[in-house]
Formats: structure tokens, C-alpha cells, sequence
């Protein structure tokens, strides 16, 4: 009997390319994107003690074909806990990447990487708006009729944080980092209650509600990315939202940090995006450089980001322009992307949620030693 394929569920992805009593083949669907990376799909009928998974178009991810000897996809028999595959490899020849998971039941799901569905998010809406630090609101509806949550912690008036998420809808490493910043930054310890002190942090967990929901990639969709709809009037409502509201937000208070929550190629550690100097008229990126190395020294074991692996962006035209590009020469703020990875660490150990909610936590620890310390 052959085993069973489904991606028609929230965030599922994949396209069934054929299967037998122990084998699956699949594509990533991408979408209306011109790469592909994001597959999630339930498995049933199975019959075998493991099963081996096929993708058939690692080509077409961004990094290629190659960057997935590092990947290690993730599995799980109740759709809760959540397993990386021991066993993958890249077969050169036929242009595929092969993974294996153990099936000691009928059903599994398997991902790319850790899920963050929508419903996730709105429940940390839920969770934070609960916290006598915070509230939430709805920032927008999404192009496809959905909620843009807005979170908005601390009481300090005269600056604020912007946190985004989602510009990728799959790029679910860092739906997890900035739960971990939004987390530290409700707890009672010294440096999130800095930074509620001294300044108000509004965060989107995700900018991009109908991509998270459908399980689109995003990255470089049409009409327009949403991370390079930030130059000339806005096509998506959600972005245009954001810059609305940030404008109305410096005619009374300034931003003095913005941060893009993303995840990198597939073979890529953790790092730091800084902007371009060309677009800001400056010679040297030295906040941003001390910013990486804070929060190198802050990173966890478990999750180390190292500063010598964070850089410059390379975008070469303004039509590549970022949200943190927009942002830094806008409001002239700290403005920078972390990058958090699918898989391996530079300690060569694989991501968990754990792991990368603990490096969101210094995130917020470096955005407090920055609010305290950085002329802002
Ligand atoms: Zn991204």
C-alpha cells in the first residue's frame, strides 16, 4: 500500500510527486515566488518502520542544491513535538535531496522546519495582550481579509522599538526568536524592565498573515516581497500600515531601533544583517558592529550568533531596498536584520525552538545594554 500525501491543512505546503510502501516523493511549492523552500505535509497509510522523503526540487531553493547537505528536516506524530531527521543526504546526479524518518506509527508530519502557524501567533497575541505589561490591537487587515496584530509593551513615551516578523512567511526561525524577545521583554529582570521604562516596543509577529496561513515561502513573491515594498507608496496594506503608523508615532516620540526578524539560506548560520553604508552616507557601520558583538557575547550556547559572520547587506539597487534600509534612512534609527537558522549553529549543533527563543532573549538583553548605553 502506498503511503498517503496531504498539505491541504494551515501553513501546509508540498507538491505529491509519487509514493510506495516506504517512499514519498515531493516538490516545495513555490507558489507565486520564483524559489521554493517551505514544504509541510502529513503522511498516512504507512506500514514501514521509516520512510524515506524525496524532494525534487532542492534546485530551486534559495542556496541551491548543495546548501542542503546541511539540512536536517523536522518530523512529528502529534503535530506538537517536533524531531529532526538523523539521516539526509543530497544525491548530486539526480538533483535531489533524500531524508529519512522513523514511522513506528501509521501518520507523521513533516516540515522544512518548526512550524509557527497563524494560529500561533494569534495565541501569543492572546498571551501577551494577558500581561500587565502589554497590550495588543489589530493593526490592519491583511490583503486576504486577516487580523495584522500589533503588540505594544512597555509605558517609556519619548522612544520606541519596532519589531517585525513574517516579511518570509516560512521563515519560521524567526517567528520563534522574536517570541523569545516578546517574552523576555515581560519578564521582571533588569533589562526588560529597562527597556519598558525607557521605551515603548511595538512588534508585528507577522507582517504577513495570508503567506503564514497558506503556507507560502515569500521570499521574492509577487506582486511585490514584502520586505522590498518599502520604496515609492506601498503595494501590500500591511507594510503601508506600518510606516503609517510608525510615522505617526515620531510626531510625539522617536525610533530609536528597528529590527526584522528573518531566516537565512538553508545552509547558513545564525547573523546579522546591517544596512547599506551607501544608502545611509556613512564610512563605517560601528553601532551596528558593537550591537553584533554585544550581542555575540550575550548569545546563547545553544544557539550561538557570532559577529564575525554578521555583514553588510549586498542589495545592489534601491529597488532592493529592505525595510531596515527604509527605516535607517528614514529615521536615521538602529536598523538591522537577524537571521536565524534553519539548521546547524556555528557550533555545528542543529536549532531547536528552545534555542531560538533563548537567542531572542538576548536580542532584548542587547537592546536594553543599547537603549542604555547607545546615544538614542
Ligand atoms: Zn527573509
Amino acid at each position: 500500500m502506498a503511503v498517503g500525501f496531504d498539505a491541504s491543512f494551515e501553513a501546509g505546503n508540498g507538491l505529491f510527486a509519487g509514493s510506495g510502501g516506504d517512499w514519498v516523493a515531493f516538490a516545495a511549492d513555490r507558489r507565486t515566488g520564483p524559489r521554493a523552500m517551505w514544504f509541510y505535509f502529513h503522511l498516512s497509510s504507512i506500514h514501514a518502520d521509516a520512510v524515506t522523503c524525496t524532494m525534487v526540487n532542492p534546485a530551486e531553493c534559495l542556496g541551491g542544491a548543495q546548501s542542503y547537505t546541511a539540512a536536517r528536516p523536522v518530523y512529528s506524530y502529534d503535530g506538537t513535538r517536533w524531531f529532526r531527521a538523523t539521516s539526509a543526504r543530497v544525491d548530486e546526479e539526480r538533483g535531489e535531496f533524500k531524508f529519512s524518518i522513523p514511522t513506528p506509527r501509521e501518520d507523521v508530519w513533516v516540515a522544512h522546519c518548526y512550524p509557527y502557524t497563524l494560529t500561533d501567533v494569534y495565541a501569543l497575541a492572546d498571551r501577551v495582550a494577558a500581561s500587565p505589561h502589554a497590550c495588543a490591537e489589530v493593526l490592519c487587515r491583511s490583503g486576504g481579509g486577516r487580523d495584522v496584530p500589533l503588540l505594544c509593551i512597555g509605558e517609556g513615551a519619548e522612544r520606541f522599538i519596532w519589531l517585525c516578523a513574517r516579511s518570509h512567511a516560512a521563515e519560521t526561525p524567526g517567528a520563534f526568536v522574536l517570541e523569545g524577545m516578546v517574552n523576555r521583554l515581560l519578564q521582571d529582570a533588569p533589562e526588560p524592565s529597562y527597556v519598558r521604562e525607557t521605551a515603548t516596543v511595538y512588534v508585528v509577529p507577522a507582517i504577513d498573515p495570508d503567506g503564514v496561513s497558506s503556507g507560502a515561502y515569500g521570499k521574492d513573491q509577487a506582486p511585490v516581497d514584502f520586505n522590498r515594498d518599502y520604496v515609492g507608496p506601498s503595494v501590500h496594506p500591511e507594510v503601508a500600515a506600518v510606516r503609517e503608523r510608525v510615522k505617526s508615532l515620531c510626531a510625539t516620540s522617536r525610533l530609536a531601533l528597528y529590527l526584522d526578524s528573518h531566516a537565512p539560506c538553508v545552509h547558513e548560520h545564525n547573523f546579522v544583517l546591517m544596512p547599506r553604508k551607501r544608502l545611509l552616507g556613512l564610512d563605517s557601520l560601528g553601532r551596528e558592529a558593537a550591537f553584533c558583538a554585544e550581542l555575540e557575547r550575550r548569545s546563547p550556547a545553544l544557539c550561538p550568533l557570532r559577529a564575525d559572520a554578521c555583514a553588510e547587506s549586498s542589495y545592489m539597487g534601491d529597488a532592493e531596498r529592505s525595510s531596515k534600509d527604509y527605516f535607517a534612512a528614514e529615521y536615521g534609527c538602529l536598523s538591522l536584520t537577524v537571521e536565524s537558522s534553519y539548521n546547524r549553529t556555528a557550533a555545528g549543533n542543529y536549532t531547536t525552538p528552545d534555542g531560538l527563543r533563548a537567542l531572542g532573549a538576548a536580542v532584548t538583553d542587547t537592546c536594553a545594554e543599547y537603549l542604555r548605553t547607545g546615544d538614542v
